[in-house]
């Protein structure tokens, strides 16, 4: 039921998008194609791998001291490890939305006073956004999503209505349709000791229910059969995979090799199962004699779930987590892999999720939407030719509200909110509470009375960024009429 409708939109619409961004982007197409044009790679198949509340610090190569992740390690060795890099939210559905289109989720309709979709949702992402996957699809990209979809479960917002040619997956949270089973005392015993019946999930093939509850047992090998298969089966033409996790958000599931194998209990050995299937990707790959040709990002939507203690993940070093505005809720351990092209180290340059867009539309010779004002940046030039990176600013919006802004290295909260706890606190800062992320990256030390001058630029951004805010209406608290 793919609708194909890409090339019509990207070529039809009329240009009021940020002259600013427009700018930057055009330089840097001109200078990329200059230097590392897309055609003398060929048109690059593109693999999204994103993990669902994946903390800072649970992988190996970003420190973790005893979950085992050789592949992922592996993988930032040959590649590009980014440890300044953010996602457009610290949920889910905003968080998606935002990687998927480009686009903050306060401009595209995908955040609310409801913070996610859930099972009862009317709303979804809108036809009128353009979706990474549309956009290479004009290029002749194969594109399948698999795993966690959380745009919208109805089926004029699934993936086979926004770019994707196939969707396998669960369309929304692991922990949704709660079947309230008997002999389970509450919720939490049952995140607990989780068994996959007590959550009534759907398994999805396109736009038909193909197993329910969905065994979550082995949710992560078979989305891992599931992207080989892709790989394989597209090998001789551009793809585009985007493999969503829906792991390590609780419940936690992994399949019987995986049980009780690793140091750091039943969330470690969920890791190592992802870290297992990361290795399959790139295997598979390297055996079809795709690597060369092929860009593997490895990142997640937003930051670990504290109060499910020791079924939730680590930040680290940094503060705070899921649902939060501190940077342990929105940046994320992320990785690049592309032999020969891409420059192997460390970035501690900013990037963003919604930097992919752009990024991928110049890898693969796409148009990028020009009519409206995206929020991504083009990383191409840092990836591989080692320059500087061009975002310079990151927007930390809670719901529908600016909380805190980032700029170069110091950031600025306007607004801190304490969550998932029985009395949330929420604070307003003025002046706002200021922190150097270079020198105090846990965010401990206030310097704000010392950079006045600091936070009068960032205010200058605020206001330039409300200044053309335009607000959609909220998809995720649409209800039903009565
Ligand atoms: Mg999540």
């Amino acid at each position: 039921m793919n609708k194909k409708k890409g090339s019509t939109i990207l070529a039809n619409r009329r240009f009021s998008g940020s002259l600013t961004l427009a700018i930057v982007l055009f330089v840097s197409i001109l200078i990329n194609s200059c230097t590392n044009s897309p055609e003398s790679a060929g048109q690059p198949n593109i693999v999204i791998i994103f993990c669902d509340d994946l903390g800072y610090g649970d992988l190996g190569t970003f420190g973790h001291p005893t979950i085992r992740t050789p592949n992922l390690d592996k993988m930032a060795e040959e590649g590009q490890k980014w440890t300044n890099f953010y996602v457009g939210a610290s949920v889910c559905t905003p968080s998606r939305a935002a990687l998927i289109t480009g686009r903050l989720p306060i401009r595209n309709g995908m955040c609310g006073n409801r913070r996610v979709l859930f099972p009862n949702s009317i709303g979804g992402l809108q036809d009128s956004e353009v979706t990474i996957a549309e956009a290479l699809k004009t290029r002749g990209y194969s594109t399948t999503c698999v795993g966690k979809w959380h745009l919208g479960h109805l089926p004029e917002y699934l993936p086979t209505n926004h770019g994707f040619d196939s969707y396998f997956g669960i369309p929304y949270s692991n922990d949704m349709d709660w079947a309230k089973p008997d002999n389970v005392k509450d919720w939490k015993h049952a995140m607990k000791e989780p068994e996959y019946e007590y959550w009534n999930v759907p398994l999805m093939r396109n736009e038909e229910i193909i197993e329910r509850p969905a065994v979550q047992t082995t949710i992560t090998k078979r989305y891992t059969e599931e992207s080989v298969k892709f790989i394989r089966e597209n090998k001789d033409q551009p793809f585009f995979l985007y493999l969503a996790h829906n792991l390590p958000h609780v419940p936690l599931f992994t399949s019987e090799a995986f049980q009780d194998t690793s140091l750091r209990g039943l969330y470690g050995d969920v890791i190592e199962e992802i870290d297992w299937s990361v290795g399959q990707v790139l295997e598979t790959l390297r055996t079809e004699g795709l690597a060369e040709n092929t860009m593997v990002v490895f990142t997640s939507d937003n930051g670990p779930w504290l109060v499910y203690d020791q079924h939730g993940g680590s930040a680290g070093l940094l503060r705070d987590g899921k649902g939060t505005t501190w940077e342990g809720g929105m940046r994320e351990p992320t990785i690049f892999w592309w032999p020969g092209r891409i420059q192997p180290g460390v970035v501690t340059d900013m990037g963003s999720t919604m930097d992919l867009f752009p990024t991928a539309c110049i890898l693969a010779g796409a148009d990028f939407p020009t009519d409206r004002i995206m929020d991504g940046v083009d990383l191409s030039q840092t990836l591989f030719n080692e320059e500087p990176g061009l975002r310079q600013t990151m927007f930390y919006y809670r719901r529908t509200e600016l909380y805190a802004v980032r700029l170069g290295m110091y950031k600025a909260h306007f607004i801190t909110k304490t969550v998932y706890t029985k009395n949330d606190t929420l604070i307003h800062h003025d002046p706002p509470l200021l922190f150097h992320l270079g020198e105090d990256p846990s965010e401990k030390y206030n310097i704000a009375e010392d950079h006045p001058d600091v936070i009068a630029d960032i205010m200058q951004e605020v206001e330039r960024h409300q200044a053309e805010l335009v607000i959609p209406e909220s998809q995720l608290d649409r209800k039903k009429p009565q």
